[in-house]
């Protein structure tokens, strides 16, 4: 088994990220894997040096650790997205290659206008560009983002946790950006290059990216790269139902850290909250490992 962490380092870590470290780290370590740690630092404007170092003292004042990745180097470093952008290009060319691809030089007002609400953030593509030729795009035009030609069908896979999902994801998110108008490769791209290269086999993250499963799967498929085992866990949300965000400062592991609160009892306190144990009482991450299986996880959002 080989898991990772992927976090984004666009902020002070905090109780929602700890909980999904934790359990990810929890599935591997139970059993016997290896666990890498990827820096996903691949937009420029949002990631900051200083909170990828702070991520990493606070994941090893968890008791979190890796064994390849930053600190340890191993055959894939380095593990930051930033140095791995010809990866993407790399597999960018293999789809444009297979005619997948296409320039979308749609505004946002556009889309705005046209294209139907997929979620809270995302709009379903209504497909206006489709067929356009990658080279269709002169010199001195504004920059188009590059589209993925999805096929209509579902998709469908087995969560260890969430059970048989299916998508088709021409409805849920329609041909999907692969590469921003900024030039910045896509996270369903850079994500699926970076798992299938350092030869993830499974995949525990947060319920939030459950819809964005299906389309990383479709790129598995056509980059022709062996898919790892999903596991989507339940968010940790406050009590009004919103889930924690970077936002939430006093929940910070630095915060909670610097008032005096011991990493035992922040590790107590989320396995109580995974159904791990009875009560909250202070453990170090390692105790939790012997008899750990996703299959004892709680499905529904944890207050
Ligand atoms: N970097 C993503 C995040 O922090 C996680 C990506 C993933 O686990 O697939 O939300
Ligand atoms: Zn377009």
């Amino acid at each position: 088994m080989r898991g990772r962490f992927a976090p984004s380092p666009t902020g002070e870590i905090h109780l929602g990220n700890a909980w999904t470290a934790l359990l990810a780290w929890l599935q591997v370590r139970s059993a016997g894997g290896v666990m890498v740690l990827r820096m996903e630092d691949l937009d420029p404007a949002r990631s900051r040096p200083v909170y990828a170092d702070r991520l990493l003292a606070d994941m090893k004042w968890l008791g979190l650790d890796w064994d390849e990745g930053p600190d340890v180097g191993g055959p894939c470093a380095p593990y930051s997205q930033q140095a791995r952008r010809h990866l993407y290009q790399a597999a960018l060319e293999q789809l444009t290659a297979a005619g997948l691809v296409y320039p979308c030089t749609c505004t946002r007002a556009e889309l705005a206008a046209s294209a139907p609400h997929a979620g809270e953030h995302e709009r379903i593509y209504p497909g206006t560009c489709r067929g356009r030729q990658p080279a269709a795009a002169g010199k001195g035009a504004r920059q188009p983002s590059l589209r993925l030609a999805v096929p209509p069908g579902a998709t469908a896979f087995t969560d260890l946790l969430a059970g048989v999902v299916s998508q088709d994801i021409s409805r849920a998110a329609g041909d999907f950006v692969i590469r921003r108008s900024d030039g910045v490769h896509a996270y369903q791209l850079a994500v699926v290059v970076d798992d299938a290269a350092m030869g993830i086999t499974h995949v525990l993250r947060g319920y939030d990216l459950l819809n964005s499963t299906p389309r990383q799967l479709l790129l598995y498929r056509l980059l022709g790269r062996p898919a790892p085992v999903f596991t989507h866990v339940p968010l940790l949300v406050a009590p009004d139902g919103h889930r924690l965000s970077k936002r939430q400062q006093d929940l910070a592991i630095a915060a909670l850290r610097a008032q005096g609160v011991r990493a035992e009892a922040i590790i107590g306190y989320l396995a109580y909250k995974a159904g791990l144990l009875d009560r909250p009482e202070p453990v170090r991450a390692a105790e939790l490992i012997t008899g750990f299986s996703v299959n004892k996880l709680r499905t529904a959002p944890v207050v």
